[in-house]
């Protein structure tokens, strides 16, 4: 891919005609073709990333002013497609070909691309584009990419589904919010899983609550206020403390002109508003300021606008006072953040203030508490950068252990440095109790909790997944090995907890593997296969008291019934129902698939297979919501087929029964797992650990 990161090379001034039109929700670019210089395109659009023809990867692409560079599309694949780029390269270029001294890496590329266009014409010659145009009316049904599928994993490569199936697909795609392209389902005589196709009919699903803090991308505030309520519970005791503590470090004269940069649903703007003479509240998504207006439609001295803090200019100045909470983070880069400080004091005016609240991100302070967020920086930068420009100085702060309010004033020009009173500073233990969403991200690595004993790791590249069934101390003798006695299971997390340990999920494994990385912190999984009755009423007390999360893998044509697979050793375990089951998604519990009937996989024909994910997808996705991307085979029977099956049915990570602790890279779809069974005592158990 010589030349590809050389900029002047590659660009010309009209569009390849594979790029859609301007008012398209995804472009497709494929980089054996010149890059598209400066074209306009809608605010909100999916990049879709193909080399030869075979789709790398599709990312929302931020697009300042609505213009797309050829930067932009180099950035989103330096940061989005590498490593699967090489991979693609590599597989269709080199792999079995000869390889000609005299031609490039793009020429053997191009090639490629020649023989895989002529194969297809020859194999199908009305179905040989995947394209939506080219596949509508045929007797071809085409399942697009799953929104969820990342690179890498069987879900970004294409796949061939029984036709048999094409009801549970299509039924699937629907949930999804995807159109499938072509015949209908009775017509359909292929079922063509094609990842380069993208197809929405409708916004996607909503993302979890407890969700990892957002990418660094003004679309998915968007979607997220879209999507839910309240996404990040501001009416809690903790976010109303916050909001308390932000007011009181205010200066006690009225300000006159305000303005609150990120007002989200408006909160915070409620309990502002009589503080202030006049005020504009401001947030990047509409929904979020549309909600704002309602809230607070008894103050006629609030205006609205929807603005993006990053890019776009702030409204004119000057201010008294301006607010801007827990949002900086998502400036992306220290250079992106000093811009928004200057353009902060710029609209304030001389001796006016602003107000900051931001959490403490782990990574950048190590040794203090801090939220395991993703992200680059936190309180700490922040603080650093608004102290560094030029025209700001700190009057006051307030620490908690996990997060910290700044108020900064605009100097007087008048006044020369040396008359700057030293800034107030008061550190406080957190004043509320934590709620368990919020509780579960933070990484205590301070003295406020006790320390994990010296020999334990801070990063986890070997993950511990642990498998139980039933946590019960009654049933079948034959079955003893699959139940753990109630009493040993809280000794277990107990010590698990003593340890320093704190739950992993499978998409922070996910991206770890990707980043050749280990996981920050001491991690665990837990994993519950049946989903059984003793999960709500004895496991997951225990693992709530301790702070720990679990995935309850769900055999969904049996929710409500028996364990009947296991009928012929005595009087089979009772199963959760769906009413449970969803008190325990609101708590935060995981699902997954246990397949629809607790079947052997690998004794099913395609067909079956296809059904039993499909189906069971389906089933959870619409009773919880979704998406559902993880399956626990049941019985551990798995091969690369149920792998290829599951992954074009849109799953990404399967766990099986081989004993051993998770590798960096092995394969999503065949994760192994420790069998936490009956017979092991504490000191077995710390051994099954150690892997
Ligand atoms: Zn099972």
């Amino acid at each position: 891919m010589e030349g590809f990161y050389a900029p002047n090379t590659l660009e010309r001034r009209n569009d390849p005609p594979h790029v859609k039109s301007a008012d398209a929700e995804w472009l497709s670019v494929d980089l054996l073709d010149p890059l598209p210089a400066h074209r306009r395109v809608k605010p909100r659009v999916d990049l879709v990333l193909t080399v030869a023809d075979v789709a790398v990867c599709r990312r929302p692409a931020i697009v300042p002013r609505r213009i797309l560079s050829s930067d932009t599309i180099r950035a989103v694949v330096t940061a989005e497609a590498g490593f699967e780029l090489c991979r693609i390269c590599v597989r269709e270029a080199l792999l079995q070909r000869p390889l000609p001294a005299d031609r490039t890496l793009r020429q053997l590329l191009a090639d490629a691309r020649t023989h895989r266009r002529a194969r297809a014409q020859a194999l199908a010659p009305r179905h040989a584009a995947s394209t939506p145009s080219a596949i509508a009316n045929t007797r071809l049904a085409v399942l697009p990419r799953y929104p969820s599928a990342p690179c890498g994993t069987s879900g970004s490569r294409r796949a061939l589904l029984p036709r048999a199936v094409a009801n549970e697909a299509r039924h699937l795609a629907s949930s999804q919010g995807l159109a499938v392209v072509g015949s209908s389902a009775s017509s359909a005589t292929t079922i063509f899983y094609s990842p380069d196709v993208l197809l929405r009919s409708s916004p996607r699903p909503a993302p979890p609550r407890v969700a990892p803090p957002p990418p660094t991308d003004p679309t998915y505030f968007d979607q997220l206020f879209a999507t839910q309520r309240d996404p990040w519970d501001y009416t809690s005791d903790y976010e109303q403390t916050k909001y308390r503590q932000t007011l009181d470090l205010l200066p006690a004269a009225k300000p006159r002109r305000a303005l609150e940069l990120a007002c989200a649903e408006g909160h915070f703007t409620v309990q502002l508003a009589p503080r202030v003479r006049e005020l504009i509240a401001t947030d990047v998504a509409a929904t979020a300021v549309q909600r704002t207006r309602e809230r607070c439609a008894a103050f006629p001295h609030i205006s609205y606008q929807q603005l993006d803090l990053i890019y776009d200019p702030l409204p004119a100045g000057p201010f008294d006072l301006i607010v801007c909470s827990e949002v900086l983070y998502f400036a992306g880069s220290r250079a992106n953040l000093e811009v928004v400080a200057q353009k902060i004091a710029d609209a304030l005016e001389p001796g006016g203030h602003v107000v900051l609240a931001h959490g403490n991100v782990h990574a950048e302070e190590p040794t203090q508490p801090g939220f395991d967020w993703d992200l680059p920086f936190g309180a700490k930068t922040i603080g650093e950068v608004f102290a560094a420009t030029p025209e700001l100085h700190l009057v006051r702060e307030l620490r908690t252990p996990i997060y910290r309010i700044q108020l900064f004033q605009r100097r007087r020009p008048w006044l020369g440095k040396l008359l700057l009173t030293p800034p107030v500073r008061r550190s406080i233990p957190l004043p509320t109790q934590l709620p368990d969403h919020v509780a579960r991200q933070i990484i205590w690595e301070s003295s406020s909790r006790p320390a994990s004993p010296a020999t334990s790791p801070t990063r986890t590249a070997q993950l511990p997944i642990l498998m139980y069934h039933r946590i019960a101390d009654d049933g079948p003798e034959a079955l003893a090995r699959y139940r753990l006695d109630p009493q040993r299971f809280e000794q277990q997390i107990t010590h698990l907890a003593a340890a320093g340990y704190r739950s992993a999920t499978f998409e922070e494994w996910r991206a770890a593997r990707e980043a050749k990385r280990p996981l920050p912190g001491k991690r665990i999984m837990l994993t519950f296969d049946d989903g059984c009755i003793d999960f709500y009423n004895t496991a997951w007390p225990v693992l709530q008291r301790h702070k720990f999360n679990a995935i309850v893998f769900l055999p969904t044509d049996e929710i409500g019934g028996v364990c009947r697979w296991d009928a012929r050793y005595g009087p089979p375990a009772s199963l959760m129902n769906w009413d449970q089951i969803r008190e325990l998604r609101e708590d935060g519990v995981e699902f997954g698939s246990h397949t629809a009937t607790h079947a052997m996989l690998t004794g099913l024909t395609l067909e079956e297979m296809a059904r039993e994910a499909l189906r069971s997808r389906t089933a959870i996705e619409e009773q919880i919501g979704g998406p559902i991307l993880s399956v626990a085979y049941p019985f551990g029977a798995c091969d690369r087929i149920v792998e290829s099956v599951f992954g074009a049915c849109g799953y990404v990570f399967g766990v099986t029964c081989e004993s051993r602790l998770c590798e960096i890279d092995d394969r999503l779809l065949a994760l192994p797992r420790l069998e936490v069974s009956s017979d092991l005592d504490l000191d077995d158990f710390v051994e099954l650990l150690a892997g």
